[in-house]
Formats: structure tokens, sequence, C-alpha cells
């Protein structure tokens, strides 16, 4: 596997600028550039003459531009763009939609390559939004199907062309492997290399769908045998922690909380229980919608562990929800003074109180501790750690989790989330886990009434804020950016606060939170929109998670369309806190049918399990990397929801390896699943 290590910078003409450019991409190596497969592809006919377009559709014509782009500026920041291309049979028209810039690079006197889907006019042709690049004899006189990559700033797609035509090339034979023969061996697959080949430069579909199977086997493969590998290692160590939670130490804890518990938080906390005393290690997903309920259900366990006499620990994505969570704790459990100490360790607190925490944690002397990655440093070590949690667990990757349960001698573990997936999903994502599910909201609860609209609305959402402010309530505004920039035209939270606090809310108290602020200040901005002092939050999606605030109704999204749909979701669940209608407005302009799609969803559904896999099945092929928002494992080429087949397969597979492991090839192969992985700490790799 040596090349694939081997970094990007070896291949001529990618120097350092370039390299941190592709850096930016997640692109450091030639085996990320060979992973970083195409999200579409351009199948591209033979250059035409125009006087040979006969019908409307795509075409590839070889252009000269005469005179300058003309552009049209129309209503609410869009605009239409046209050039005049030519050929020595005659001329079209050249027409983008609200890409000004698309035109503006284009040189005079060159010779240019244009594709793009030709329509009947009056006049003769248009060519409708095309693709323009410099025109090289040698890449586009034949017709072709080209990837299409995902690009960041300062990349085309000719960059990363380049880098993976020759990443291929530097592929050879010899770099196969074990893993590869045993699949060739047993599958009627392409082999490595030219999957590879196949799946960036593709000779037909068919040949393209034959590649993408063979990786995502791959992936599948490698995934299912690290997990298998992993559970049969915590098997055999298997003696897990028995913590036996009597009836009356649960009754007691359930009697002093300020509600009854619905049945399904029953049904969870008693999945919880049992595991607990089951003599094995409690592995366990909790999913529950935004507002299910589920840190009472975290706090039940943490309550039953520590007066067990074992230490807890539990992480959160943010200092500010993890105070959140020791105020709550610290609330339900009311016990300073008592048996059971509570504390928290954060990156923001001073080096002598972390020092104190941690000598006392080490010597016993606290039984929960509540904070954020700071939890996971080396030098936090606890006496005897029983339970971990993760909340909020699609904000953390997997390593991390697994980081945290490495403190103890494998202690129980509860991973909770408000991401809901389809089970099939669940299986592949998570089919180490047990999963636990809270399908029922707390009783009472108003559904929130979700609206989109346009920006034209504006002034009149921001009236509405306003009243709603001069009667107590308060309203958060996210936008998808911290400041203005001069390469987008996206509502930043420091214009928005800027044009609200001077325009439409004068007069109200309005407050501004973002992730660059430090942490003293967003948490005093935090806690004055609880007391309610800040009656209108301008903020960023710190404000995403779990933060609770029962007086809040109103939920402003600037520029939706920039947000995940689970993200939009979680954003709403900040609202419908309280016993008053509350109102969720996405704001935008946004016109082509999948965006819209998008917001529909959530418009009509306040199912968090529903907008899931709605949102999966608006994502195209390819474009399930933003499974990374949800912080699950990243697939390249599998995709988990299409794939179900090609899972089973690999996952027998993958047994087969694991059951056979005296096998020199199959101890390489897990080993390279290991070391795939990316997810499992040193203690749990034993050889
Ligand atoms: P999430 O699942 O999103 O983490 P929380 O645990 O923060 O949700 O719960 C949201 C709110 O619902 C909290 O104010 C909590 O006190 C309240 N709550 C939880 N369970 C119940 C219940 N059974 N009945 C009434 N309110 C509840
Ligand atoms: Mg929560």
């Amino acid at each position: 596997m040596s090349v694939f290590r081997d970094k990007i910078q070896t291949i001529k003409g990618i120097g350092p600028k370039k390299a941190a450019l592709f850096s930016k991409l997640g692109i450091d190596t030639i085996g990320d550039a060979l992973k970083f497969f195409p999200r579409d592809y351009e199948y591209r006919e033979a250059i035409k003459k125009i006087d040979s377009i006969k019908e409307e559709g795509m075409v590839s014509l070889c252009l000269e531009w005469k005179g300058t782009p003309k552009v049209k500026r129309m209503r609410r920041g869009f605009s239409i763009t046209t050039l005049e291309g030519h050929d020595e049979t005659g001329w079209v028209e050249c027409i983008w939609f609200n890409q000004p810039y698309r035109a503006a690079g284009l040189k005079k006197g060159k010779k240019y390559f244009v594709y793009g889907k030709a329509v009947r006019k009056s006049f003769g042709y248009q060519l409708q939004n095309p693709v323009t690049e410099e025109y090289e004899e040698r890449v586009h006189n034949h017709s072709s199907c080209l990837p299409v990559y995902p690009l960041t700033r300062g990349l085309t797609q000719r960059d990363v062309r380049y880098l993976t035509k020759n990443a291929l090339e530097k592929l050879t034979a010899v770099e196969s492997g074990f893993l590869d023969s045993y699949i060739s061996a047993r599958h009627d697959f392409p082999d490595r290399k030219r999957s590879f080949q196949q799946i960036h430069f593709p000779e037909n579909d068919k040949e393209l769908e034959r590649a993408r199977k063979r990786l995502a086997f791959e992936e599948f493969l490698l995934l299912q045998a690290a997990v298998q590998y992993t559970k049969s290692l915590l098997q055999k160590k298997s003696s897990g922690l028995i913590i036996t939670v009597s009836r009356e130490l649960l009754d007691g804890f359930i009697k002093k909380l300020p509600f009854s518990l619905t049945p399904a938080q029953t049904r969870v906390l008693d999945e919880v229980v049992s595991d607990l005393a089951g003599g094995g290690v409690m592995n366990r997903l909790i999913q529950g919608d935004v507002g299910s309920g589920k840190t009472v259900i975290a706090a039940a366990a943490l309550y039953c562990v520590a007066k067990s006499g074992f230490q807890c620990a539990m992480m959160a994505p943010t200092e500010i929800l993890a105070e959140q969570h020791l105020a709550a704790l610290s609330n339900i459990m009311d016990f300073p003074g008592k048996d059971i100490n509570l504390a928290l360790l954060t990156g923001s607190m001073k080096e002598s109180e972390k020092n104190t925490v941690k000598q006392k944690l080490k010597e016993g002397r606290i039984q929960i501790l509540l904070g954020t990655h700071a939890l996971i440093q080396d030098d936090v070590e606890f006496s005897n750690l029983g339970l971990v949690i993760t909340d909020e667990q699609h904000r953390f990757g997997v390593r991390q989790r697994a980081l945290l349960q490495s403190k103890g001698n494998i202690p129980h573990m509860l991973i909770m989330s408000a991401t809901p997936i389809p089970r099939t999903l669940a299986h592949i994502l998570h089919g180490d886990l047990d999963l636990s599910v809270i399908d029922t909201l707390p009783p009472g609860r108003i559904p929130v009434r979700t609206y989109h609209v346009d920006s034209s609305y504006r002034d009149r959402i921001y009236r509405f804020v306003k009243k709603h402010a001069l009667q107590g309530n308060q309203t958060y505004v996210i936008c998808p950016q911290i400041e203005e920039s001069e390469s987008s035209e996206l509502r930043s939270a420091e214009q928005v606060y800027k044009e609200l606090s001077n325009g439409c809310l004068k007069g109200i108290r309005t407050g501004l939170l973002h992730g660059r602020q430090d942490f003293a200040e967003k948490k005093a901005v935090m806690e004055e929109f609880l007391k309610g002092t800040i009656q209108v939050l301008i903020s960023t999606t710190v404000v995403e998670v779990g933060i609770h605030v029962p007086n809040a109704v109103i939920m402003v999204v600037e520029n939706a369309e920039r947000f995940g749909l689970a993200q939009l979701h979680q954003l709403r669940g900040r609202v419908g806190r309280g016993s008053r209608q509350s109102y969720c407005i996405l704001v935008s302009d946004v016109r082509d049918e999948t965006g819209l799609a998008r917001l529909n969803a959530l418009v009509n559904s306040n199912d968090g399990f529903e907008i899931a896999e709605k949102d999966l099945e608006l994502r195209g092929p390819g474009e399930l990397y933003g499974l990374r928002q949800h912080g699950l494992p990243q697939f390249s080429a599998a995709n988990p929801l299409k794939d179900y087949d090609l899972f089973i397969l690999a996952k027998q597979a993958a047994e087969e390896i694991i059951n056979t492991l005296h096998k020199e090839e199959h101890q390489a192969i897990v080993k390279e699943a290991l070391a795939s992985q990316d997810r499992l700490p040193a203690v749990l790799v034993v050889n």
C-alpha cells in the first residue's frame, strides 16, 4: 500500500500551494486522491459545428467570444449574463443565470471548449449555463465521460482531474495486497486498480457501476472486519462491570423528578438498567428526537452507577451544553453535601481549577464528571470509571467516544443522538451498538409551525418578531456565517445583528453569539438570553445542540438552503419547549426543485425520522458525504441506503475472516481494517 501513503506533492506539478488547497478537501496523499470520488460525471459528445445543431439538448462546441458579457441585474440579487460565441459556421448566445463571474474570466482571441444545453430561440440557438474551458486539442477533441468533483475555492475541475489522473498512473498492480486478492478470488468484481480507474474515468455506465460496487464492498468489509474484531476482543475481556440497580434506588430517583416518565422513557431506562446488571459491557445508542427527553435517562444512569460506587463521565460537544447539563443534574439529583460529587471539566477553565479537578478525580473524590473534549485529554485519569456517556454524538467522531471509553477498564457506554436514521442504515453504521429508541415526545408539546418564505418577507418577519418580543417572548435568528465576505452573498450574523439592532428591532434587546467569541463572552450572552435580558439572539449554529430556553418561541433561519435538513430540524427543536405556540421561519430564495423539496420536508413534518429519510432520499448519489454532519463513518463508494445487499455480503465475509484468524492473510486484512477505521484506541488493539 506504499504509494497510497505518498504525499501528493510527489506528483509533478503539484507544489505546496496546490497541496494546501487539496488538503482543504481532505486530500493529502495519493490514497486520499484515489478515494476522492467524483460527485457526478459529464458525458460529452464530440465537438460539433454550430450549423450542425439540429435539435435541443446538450452539445459540445469550440467557440471564440465576440463583444463583452452583458449582465442584467434583476430583483432580489438575481442576474442574467449573456455573451456571443462564434465558430466558423455561425454563432450562439451563451447565457448564465446568477453566475456573472462565469463569463467575466473568458479571454478574447482564445478558443474555448463550451458544453451546455442548446435551446432553440427566434435568433438561432442559446446555450444555457454552459461549462467553459480553454480548448486543448488533446483533451477535448473526442467524446468522453469526465468526472466532476466537489471543489474548494482556488481549485478547478481541471486541477482535480489532473491530480486523479496522475494518482492513477502511480498505482501499479503490485499495490493490490491481500485484501484485493481475497476479494478477487471470491467475487466477480474487477480488481482494485481497474476499479479506481473506472470510478474516475469510466468507459461506460456498466463498468462504472461494477467498479463502484467493488469499492463499496471493500469499504463495508473493512468496517465490518474492524467492528467484529473489536467486538471479539471485548467479549474475550468480557467481564463487564456488574452494576445491579435496586428498584428502590431507581424509584427514589424517578419520584424526585418534576414529571413522570413517558412509556418510551421507561422502556429505554429499563433496557439500560438491565444492560448494567447483565454481565456484559453496555454499548447502547439512545436515539430520540430533539426534546424527547434523553437527558433524564442519562441522569438516571449516572445516578445509579455513582450510587453503586463507580465513577461516571459525560461528554458534550460544547461548553455551554456541558454547563447546562451540570445545572440540570444538580437540580434533579440535588446532592451537594451528599455522597455524590459532580464536577465540570472544560477547556476554558483555569489551569489551577483543572488540576484540582483532575487530582480529585484520580483520588476518586469526584463521582460524576461532566465536560467537553477536555475529558479525553491524556492526563485525565479516573480511579474506577464505570460508565461513560456521549451526548449529541453526531458532533463527535467514533474515535472520540472510543477514547472516552478507554479511560477505564472497558466501562459501560451510552451514546445519545438526536439524529434519527432509518433502521437498515443504523444497522450498517452502528452495527456494534444496541439501539434504544425514544419514539414519543413528553405530553403537552404543541407542534412548532414551520413556514418557508422568500427574502421579500423579511420586514414582515421581523415585525412579527418585534411584536412577540414586546409580549415577552424570545427569538433566535440563525445565520450561515459569522461575518460578511466578498465572495458570498450569504447573510452573516454580524451584518444581520447590525441591521436589526439599528432598524426593525430598534428598542428591542438583541444579542450576538458566534463561535469566534471566547467562552466567557459566549457564556455571558447565553446567560442573558436564558434570563430573558436578551430578547432576540442573532447567532450562528453554535446554539444548535441541546440548548433549552422554554421562553423562546420563534426560530428564524436565514439562507435556510445552506443548512442540512437534520441540522434545521435540530435548530427548530430549540423552540416549542414551553407551553406557547412556537414558529420556525425558514428564509430562503432557493428555486431549484431539490432545494424546495428539502425545505418542504421540514414544513410538512415535525417527525425527525421522516425528515431524515427524506433527507437521505434527496441526496444524489455521491452526495452522501453529507453524512459527515452526523459524525457517522464515511463511505466514498458505498451508498448505505441502497447497498444493503452488498453490506450483508461484506458482513458475512468479515465473519469468515474473523473466524479463521490463524491464516496470515486474514490477520493482514484485519490489520488493514483497523488502520483504515481510525476508530479504535490503542488499548483495544491487542495483538
Ligand atoms: P433531548 O432529548 O433533546 O436531550 P431533553 O432531555 O433536553 O431533550 O428534554 C427536553 C425537555 O423535556 C426538558 O425540559 C425536560 O425536563 C423535559 N422532559 C423530559 N422528559 C419529560 C417528561 N416525561 N415529561 C415532561 N417533560 C419532560
Ligand atoms: Mg439533549
